[in-house]
């Protein structure tokens, strides 16, 4: 079928408005948060699953290459459709279809904003748990397919713990339930699947989302240090003493100069490094946890020490945090952030080998962690128009990556592997752990859904296969 039949099928199901076939309207499309830039040949936007399974239909007899697109904020190149192909935005799927506060469910849709899931269920004093920091704009779709971590997922889980059934799309467009509105589901967990499958094996069109009861206190620290080191063993103190604060974030003196020069929350300009931590929970237990938290404080040499006396200014502090990779822009062009997860004890050692490699390369990294969970994010800044620059900025991520592994850690806390790191992944994976998984595609029938992602191809540096024009892995155009 040529691209025009195509685009005129999509018509007849969705509506002209809504496919999308200029280059110039595409270029909208040809990006995500990474660094990585493809043009899809069609941008279609469904209203509902029906129309999701007639699209799919026609893509898979005609073997279309398939890219699902929620907001477009990902980190590892999951929403780019790097060989061309169809990219389905959820834009319009923005229904809450059912909220049962006495279960404490919802039934969403999946292009829902994920801030807006927890302003909707406030009313019940209920929230969603996991808060990308990108949370005021990408889509509980995008979250369940990169299995998305935040702020506060050290104590509560990231997206697959609250995530407890899903209608899916599967390539041939048929619709199935994984999972549902009780806990425990028998057969196999295909639900645990799907999640964090980078949009490979099916669309998820419908989720079950569990929701939380807003805690009863919450207590804020912001701690100033006079040397990252210092910060880093200050982690690994709270967590050893039995304390699982909902949130230990780290952020060093460049963070901290970037957010302070724009969105000024009021860090301390003279510090090496700071963490946020909060706790919450039942009053007593919080007030006990404070003090205890506090102690573990007391034994270093800190800047200073604050406790957010109001929610005004407990929010203050973690707009800092959470508006951190916006005000990179004040220092550089672009970043490219890194995403690996080290075992806590690692950072002072890990945090020191990244410092030598910015000072190697050139080119200033400033470090921005989920502490708690060992997850960091450097981003290396850079300009994109430099390509020597850009060149070592992705050669530096790698070699970060292969420390992460090295130390006991993994190649991603969170962003996923797309395009990013899939060549990378041998570093952890075997032949047959990755044909094992690889597999599923397989049982799934979906190599059309994202393909070319998540596993190597062999090629050394994804970047340079884009820009030469290498459009697949077989090395023959697959769309049209
Ligand atoms: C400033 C900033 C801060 C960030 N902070 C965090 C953070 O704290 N924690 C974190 O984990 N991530 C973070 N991210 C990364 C990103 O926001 C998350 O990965 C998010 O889940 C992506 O959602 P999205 O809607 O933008 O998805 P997209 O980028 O559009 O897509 C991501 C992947 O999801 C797939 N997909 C989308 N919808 C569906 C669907 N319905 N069914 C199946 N597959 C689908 C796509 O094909 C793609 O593979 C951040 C990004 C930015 C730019």
């Amino acid at each position: 079928m040529s691209l025009n039949e195509i685009i005129y099928k999509f018509e007849n199901i969705v509506g002209s408005s809504y496919v999308i076939h200029a280059t110039e309207d595409l270029i909208a499309y040809e990006y995500d948060g990474s660094i990585d830039r493809s043009l899809p040949n069609i941008v279609v936007i469904p209203k509902n699953t029906k129309q999701i399974s007639e699209i799919l239909k026609i893509c898979y007899t005609n073997q279309v290459p398939v890219i699902a697109r929620g907001a477009g904020t990902g980190l590892s190149g999951g929403a780019i459709a790097q060989n061309g192909g169809v990219s389905i935005g959820f834009s319009r799927m923005t229904e809450i279809i059912e909220i049962d506060p006495e279960n404490h469910l919802a039934i969403v849709e999946p292009g829902v904003i994920n801030s807006e899931l927890s302003e909707k269920v406030s009313e019940y004093n209920l929230y969603y748990a996991p808060d990308p920091s990108s949370q005021q704009v990408c889509t509980l779709g995008g979250n369940i397919a990169e299995n998305s971590g935040g702020l506060h997922c050290l104590k509560y889980g990231v997206t697959t713990n609250h995530i407890i059934g899903m209608e899916i799309a599967l390539s041939n467009g048929d619709l199935v339930w994984v999972g549902d509105k009780t806990r425990e589901s028998p057969g196999y967990d295909l639900r645990g699947i799907v999640i964090g499958s980078e949009g490979t094996l099916a669309l998820a069109t419908k989720l079950v989302v569990r929701l939380l009861k807003k805690p009863e206190t919450v207590k804020t620290f912001l701690a100033a240090f006079k040397s990252i080191s210092d910060a880093s063993e200050v982690v690994s103190q709270i967590i050893s003493s039995g304390i699982i604060p909902s949130a230990i974030e780290m952020m060093d003196k460049l963070a901290i100069s970037a957010v302070e020069s724009s969105i000024n929350p009021g860090y301390p300009h003279n510090a090496e490094a700071i963490l946020l931590v909060e706790i919450d929970g039942l009053h007593e237990a919080v007030i006990e946890e404070s003090k205890d938290i506090t102690q573990i404080f007391k034994q270093y040499d800190l800047l200073e020490l604050r406790e957010a006396q109001d929610e005004k200014e407990r929010i203050n502090l973690w707009k800092g945090r959470k508006g951190v990779l916006g005000a990179l822009g004040h220092l550089a062009p672009n970043y490219y952030l890194v995403d690996g997860t080290i075992p806590r004890t690692k950072l002072v050692e890990v945090l020191e080998k990244i410092n030598q490699i910015s000072k190697k390369i050139k080119l200033p990294i400033a470090n921005v962690l989920h502490a708690g969970d060992g997850n960091l994010h450097p981003a290396i800044l850079f300009n994109e128009r430099n390509t020597s620059e850009r060149d070592k900025a992705l050669e530096a991520g790698a070699e970060i990556l292969k420390i992460c592994v090295e130390v006991g850690g993994v190649l991603s806390g969170e962003h996923g592997i797309g395009l990013e790191k899939q060549e990378y992944m041998p570093l952890m994976f075997n032949q047959s752990d990755l044909k094992s998984m690889s597999n599923l595609i397989y049982a799934f029938d979906s190599p059309n859904f994202n393909p070319n992602k998540i596993f190597p191809t062999g090629k050394k540096n994804i970047t340079e296969i884009n820009q030469s024009g290498i459009i697949s892995q077989s090395g023959s155009e697959i769309f049209i």
